[in-house]
């Protein structure tokens, strides 16, 4: 079922977005070479905590971490650990806060010193696939229409399209309805209204679209081991105009 949030629940999310926010300037600040990405997850749990909200991802459905930390053909769910950065990866920072009642979501792609010409182009269209998405999330429009932009886009560059995770909803959980492809579905899908509040999040690849998971059965990487890149923001669809996007300064 889809809840549309009122002006007052979209407040506190807003709130919830800013210190999520917050915590992922703090890491990506300090992404450099040898820092393990367990210290970067420490970075973000700590400014979560410190300005009284929860981290909407620790411990939901038994995950570890604070942020999930994903890196180079890593897609999603990267467990912060040992794991050092090293000059040359492109790394994904996906995390959010709990606020109040409310959750917000984001995602970040990054280099780690210089990267590939081809990891920059990945990381750029990737991050430009959700603004197109995003371009079309205005009331009354159809909710496949978000999908259909970014996938064309990411055609357009010959990038591989994620399938395996979408999108989805947020508000009081960190997953509601509905959810959000970043391909076309083949159908229209849901009316978009005010006060619909979503999570976009292509998550693109330089191969193929085919995901592995771990056998820490978190961690979900590209199955030919190519790049892989991933951004998010929380929107709200407004009455009329674009779409507002609370995650972003
Ligand atoms: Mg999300």
């Amino acid at each position: 079922m889809i809840s549309l949030k009122s002006a007052e629940e979209i407040k506190r999310m807003r709130d919830a977005a800013l210190i999520a926010m917050a915590a992922m300037e703090k890491m990506l600040a300090a992404v450099e070479p040898g820092v393990s990405t367990a210290e970067l997850d420490d970075i973000a749990y700590r400014h979560i905590v410190g300005a009284g909200a929860k981290p909407s991802f620790k411990g939901y459905g038994g995950f570890p971490g604070t942020a999930c930390i994903s890196v180079n053909d890593e897609i999603v769910h990267g467990i912060p650990g040992h794991r050092r950065l090293k000059e040359g990866d492109i790394v994904s920072f996906d995390t959010g806060a709990y606020l109040k009642g409310y959750h917000s979501d984001m995602a970040r792609t990054v280099g780690v010193g210089k990267i590939s010409e081809e990891a920059e182009m990945l990381i750029r269209v990737t991050k430009e696939s959700f603004f197109k998405g995003v371009e079309q999330a205005v009331s009354g429009a159809r909710l496949n229409e978000i999908g259909k932009a970014v996938e064309k886009h990411a055609r357009a560059y010959g990038l591989g399209v994620v399938t395996e995770f979408i999108g989805h909803g947020i508000g009081r959980d960190l997953h509601e309805d509905p959810e959000v492809p970043n391909y076309d579905t083949g159908r229209r899908g849901p009316v978009m209204r005010p006060g619909l509040v979503l999570a976009v999040e292509p998550m693109l690849t330089l191969g193929t679209h085919k995901v592995v998971i771990a056998p820490n059965e978190w961690t979900a990487s590209t199955k030919d081991g190519s790049l892989s890149a991933h951004y998010e923001n929380t929107i709200v669809i407004t009455q009329d105009g674009p779409c507002d996007i609370l995650t972003l300064a």
